[in-house]
């Protein structure tokens, strides 16, 4: 049984001032050209940006390693190791942190290798090569089951999100080819 998270993240827009528990007003602040939620009591800004997702893609021999969601949104699909970026780390320390999290996966970690831009829901993804060390996995509580597999057996319908999708297909058509390389694009829409 799950219970549902009707708020993943939590919604951008702001009701009160997180500084000062004003009610803010959405509005185009002096010298700037968009909207944000500003307090006109005491004066906080409240700027939102973009939020990094970060993973990888993590090998063993020929065999890549997918974990199965414990969580919402997408429970019980197939995705790479990945999360949202934590304040105060990296974004290879990021990755390195929720491979190991949701799969227990001993890591080295190599290059970056995909940079996706999701604008429809005001996220970047980016994904890191890596090698396993050994094939123990321990997946943490937010996965259901960590396992490692062929390019055949791929579960291409029960993927997590087309981030991970354009990652795996370009993944497997790099290797294919003998040529891995980063790459770096953006989703026009997003399911
Ligand atoms: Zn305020």
């Amino acid at each position: 049984m799950t219970s549902p998270i009707r708020y993943f993240p939590a919604p951008r827009r702001a009701r009160f001032c997180s500084q000062c528990g004003s009610t803010v007003n959405h509005r185009v602040p002096e010298d700037d050209n968009r909207e944000r939620d500003v307090c006109d009591h005491c004066g906080a800004i409240h700027y939102q940006n973009p939020r990094m997702v970060v993973g990888t893609v993590p090998v063993w021999q020929d065999r890549i390693l997918l974990c199965r969601r414990a969580i919402e949104p997408r429970y019980d699909t197939w995705t790479l190791p990945a999360g949202f970026m934590e304040l105060g780390e990296s974004t290879a320390q990021g990755a390195a942190r929720e491979t190991l999290e949701e799969s227990g996966a001993k890591i080295k970690l190599g290059e970056l290798y995909t940079i996706i831009d999701v604008p429809q829901v005001e996220q970047v993804h980016l994904f890191y090569l890596a090698e396993c060390l050994s094939d123990e996995l321990d997946p943490g509580p937010e996965s259901l089951e960590a396992r490692f597999f062929s390019e055949a057996e791929i579960p291409w319908d029960e993927l997590s999100f087309r981030t991970v999708a354009t990652t795996l297909e370009r993944f497997l058509a790099d290797r294919r080819a003998g040529a891995l390389r980063t790459h770096h694009y953006t989703l026009e829409s997003h399911r």
